[in-house]
């Protein structure tokens, strides 16, 4: 048996963390269950995880680490006609990326098929279950409403042995679907509209992406899902706020089990939602299909997937998941919060570099043609006679507080040399084209040689030695902040057309060349990036993860 940390400050710290920790810690001081603690993430198999269900990850694989319990991985796949593969496969690569283990515990509710069967057939037996020929519109319509009663079924109380006949022909095919399902008996007048008599098992004609065809009825997710979890010998059955009202059903079907001491206790806890973003992975499958992004994993998903791909890392994610906490209210979280999570993490581990986006050649006139200075900083950055720097980081006729590069002033090339713009350089068209500056090579390393001052400081890259690259700059999906939140429009209405910009010629200096697929960098005074898995050898490609400070947060400020 699992080691409990029960000792009582342990517990006390636990009861301030989360509602949930404070409730598992009671039932221990109860030695309730032998103490065990035992979770589950259940996900149904029909769609990417986000980052809702990465906060359900982190609770229930969290409660496992934190009191010597256990948490099983368990696919809800009940409805054949959503579910594959694919999702059931990215499901685990994300729990494990997330930093999780369900170690040799992997189940399926579709392990339970012929035990689910078994018990429906049980059901029917105690008159607690009766097959319904009725369509499904009139059995929604005679449930009634929360104030008045449901209309009984006429079809109520066949015989059991009619019924099970019934059943075991739904069973064999014999029906079409839709001509019947099978009903708990329970109670038509019960205010809790969960109770009243509900479906327990229906027809589907699908192939089912792991029994294949040897089912044609399937049981409803209230009628797998509390079994499933006692079968399992789950402690506690945690998952949001919807299913408050499900769970004087979860528990009557638990009570219809065989007696024991032992009984799951569902708990629920409110589901995260967050600004700029739409969550539910119906509506992310549909930005999806119809393109309005490129695959699950766009980097502008609130997918786990996408996160990573943009240059999320487990670590933020799970920080931001302990920071917005546990609740039982319903609210939004602001993107900024994650954001701010991501920026923490980043700023400790990723590698700095230099990389220009939008490149303005820089000729140093006074510097020899060959020579490179390969030398400067803590990592090798190659100093040549022609530079690339920020095209921002110039202007012609600069107003006064600008500090930057202009005609006649002088600024440091981090790392490298003071450098004086001495000459514009324009084409035939009056555009600008290069800028001619004279270093100072008293300057090197960029430490003023005479204690004279340069009021900026300019990233840049050597032209020679530089990585040709393309950046992709991220903006956020929607343009409103709850998508989601309005009565008669689509959220698809408020998507942001400018939620993705690329830039085919950027410039990152060569440090980069060994860089990883998902690698993390922060290019400095731009903003932090990591290596795109669509990079090739001739082209790197590099993600905005996130900018260095919330400049967007800023921006809203001073609009608001
Ligand atoms: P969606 O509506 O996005 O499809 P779902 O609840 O149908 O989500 P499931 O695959 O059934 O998705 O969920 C698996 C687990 O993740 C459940 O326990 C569910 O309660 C939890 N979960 C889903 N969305 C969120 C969310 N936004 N915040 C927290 N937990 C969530
Ligand atoms: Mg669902």
């Amino acid at each position: 048996m699992a080691e409990n940390n029960n000792a009582p400050e342990i517990l006390e710290n636990q009861k301030k963390a989360n509602f949930i920790h404070a409730l598992i810690a009671d039932d221990l001081k109860e030695g309730k269950n032998n103490n065990r603690v035992h979770t589950r993430f259940p996900p149904e198999p029909n769609g990417y995880l986000h980052i809702g269900h990465a906060k359900s990850i982190c609770l229930n694989f969290g409660i496992a680490e934190k009191f010597g319990g256990k948490c099983n991985l368990r696919f809800d796949d009940t409805n054949p006609t959503k579910e594959e593969t694919e999702y059931v496969d990215s499901i685990m690569e994300d729990v494990r990326w997330l930093g999780f283990d369900w170690e040799d515990r992997l189940y399926y509710a579709s392990d339970y098929f012929g035990k689910l069967h078994d018990f429906a057939v049980q059901l029917i037996r105690d008159r607690k279950a009766y097959v319904d020929d009725q369509d499904a519109e009139t059995i929604s319509n005679q449930k009634g409403t929360p104030t008045r009663p449901g209309v009984e079924s006429p079809f109520r109380n066949r015989p059991v042995e009619e019924n099970i006949g019934l059943f075991l022909r739904m069973t064999n095919g014999e029906f079409e679907e839709g001509d019947c399902v099978l009903r708990a008996k329970i109670d038509m007048n019960s205010p809790n509209m969960h109770m009243r008599d509900p479906i327990i098992y229906r027809i589907i004609k699908a192939h089912h992406h792991r029994t294949g065809n040897n089912w044609c009825v399937y049981p409803m997710y209230d009628f797998a899902h509390g079994q499933s979890d006692f079968w399992e010998g789950i402690t506690h059955s945690i998952c949001t706020l919807e299913f408050e009202v499900h769970r004087p059903l979860y528990n009557w079907f638990i009570d219809q089990l065989q007696e024991t001491d032992y009984r799951p206790c569902q708990i629920e806890f409110a589901r995260l939602n967050l600004t700029y973003t739409v969550m539910s992975k119906r509506k992310l499958l549909e930005l999806v299909k119809d393109k309005y992004v490129n695959g699950w994993d766009d980097p502008r998903m609130p997918t786990i997937s996408g996160l990573r791909r943009r240059g999320y890392t487990p670590e933020s994610i799970r920080n931001f998941s302990d920071r917005i906490g546990v609740t039982k209210v319903d609210g939004i979280n602001d993107v900024s919060l994650l954001e701010y999570s991501l920026r923490e993490h980043l700023n400790k581990t990723a590698q700095r570099v230099m990389g220009v986006l939008n490149p303005l050649k820089v000729i140093i006139t006074n510097y020899p043609e060959n020579p490179e200075d390969p030398d400067m900083g803590t990592r090798k950055v190659p100093f040549s006679r022609e530079l690339y720097i920020e095209q921002e980081d110039f202007m012609e006729n600069p107003p006064k507080k600008f500090f930057r590069l202009s005609p006649g002033t002088e600024v440091r090339l981090r790392y490298a040399y003071f450098i004086t713009c001495t000459n514009v350089v324009k084409d035939e068209n009056g555009n600008l084209k290069e800028l001619h500056c004279t270093y100072d090579p008293a300057s090197k390393g960029g430490n003023s040689p005479d204690g004279r001052k340069v009021k900026s400081t300019i990233h840049w890259v050597s032209a020679r030695h530089a990585i040709k690259s393309e950046v992709r700059l991220y903006d956020r999906l929607f343009v409103d902040e709850n998508p989601d939140g309005h009565k008669d429009v689509d959220f698809k209405e408020f998507i942001n057309p400018d939620s993705l910009k690329v830039l085919s010629n950027c410039f990152v200096e060569p440090f980069i060349k060994n860089a990883k697929p998902l690698g993390h960098f922060q290019f400095e005074r731009v903003g932090y990036f990591n290596l795109d898995p669509d990079s090739t050898a001739a082209m790197p490609v590099f993600n905005l993860t996130v900018n260095l400070r919330d400049s967007w947060a800023r921006e809203q400020n001073k609009n608001s």
